[in-house]
């Protein structure tokens, strides 16, 4: 059934205070026991105020929102709040420009949000088996390269020097794992699976040559056959193309320097059965994972 919390107003209504938000984030983060975020230790002391508190071990302070994407912010937590619940629930992201529009906020703010908040969006570390899709693609370039990026090797799609290229698996009807590379080169291919997948698999590629010797079953697109029984490439191509559209229609440009965090935020959304997540639950599976603290410093320098 939908919760009143899956609608944007329902959400807002239940979010409208710094009290209902810092109530939520307080269960979420410490719901299982308080513990300092400096050290990790489990014995604090709680002030009178009810917000600070004290660790019992390495003496520092902390409260909710230390060590996590709201520390050190001067944006109230209601607004933080529903900048990740509309990061979280449109399927192709949300820009700053939109972002800084319906939160009131200057975009230059709006654009450090939405990298902080996709700081949360980290692809997960677990190895993948069974039936896994392997694709690359190429992001970026220029607007005459769009249309050539078709399936057929030796063409200006596979061209490293305009559009910065990615590898990405798909683990049928599972997670997805996409990468930024240097080069689609068969070293980088090895590597990135030996990273992301156990050694009990089925690799499914396209007819380009680098698959050669790596994957267990071909697809010829240049015969026109995309699809021979279970042999297949449609998951890892599904998504290439949502986060193409959300690429050209949301962000417009990506640099090659943010870039992995914007696969990251595509991954987040899509990866297994996350898609099927209510908005809300999309919302708190982002809050879950807040203890990433981006600074402006590290955003900006890298
Ligand atoms: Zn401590």
């Amino acid at each position: 059934m939908k919760k009143t919390t899956d609608t944007l107003i329902g959400f807002m209504n239940q979010y409208s205070t710094v009290a209902d938000c810092l109530e939520y984030l307080t269960t979420k983060r410490f719901g299982d026991g308080e513990y300092c975020p400096h050290c990790g230790h489990k014995k604090v002391y709680k002030f009178s105020d009810g917000k600070t508190y004290k660790c019992a071990s390495c003496r520092k302070k902390f409260n909710v929102k230390t060590g996590t994407i709201f520390e050190a912010s001067k944006i109230a937590l209601p607004t933080w709040f529903l900048a990740i619940y509309l990061l979280s629930s449109n399927k192709k992201g949300i820009s700053s420009v939109q972002l800084a529009e319906q939160l009131g906020v200057t975009q230059k703010t709006a654009w450090f949000m939405d990298h902080r908040i996709r700081e949360t969006y980290q692809q997960k570390k677990n190895k993948l088996d069974g039936d896994i899709e392997i694709d690359e693609t190429y992001v970026g370039g220029k607007e005459k390269n769009k249309h050539a990026n078709k399936k057929v090797s030796g063409t200006p799609g596979r061209s490293t020097k305009t559009k910065t290229p990615v590898v990405g698996v798909v683990q049928r009807n599972g997670e997805i794992r996409a990468e930024r590379v240097e080069n689609v080169d068969k070293e980088t291919i090895l590597r990135f699976l030996k990273k992301n997948l156990t050694e009990n698999y089925t690799l499914i590629a396209d007819e380009y040559r680098i698959y050669n010797g790596v994957a267990d079953k071909r697809v010829n697109h240049s015969k026109g056959k995309y699809v021979i029984g279970n042999t297949h490439t449609n998951s890892i191509e599904s998504f290439w193309a949502l986060f193409k559209r959300g690429y050209i229609g949301i962000y417009h440009s990506i640099s090659k320097k943010h870039l992995q965090s914007y696969l990251n935020e595509f991954v987040t959304r899509l990866d297994g059965n996350r898609s099927e997540l209510s908005n809300f639950g999309k919302f708190a599976y982002a809050i879950e994972n807040v203890n990433y603290r981006l600074t402006y410093e590290r955003l900006i320098n890298g």
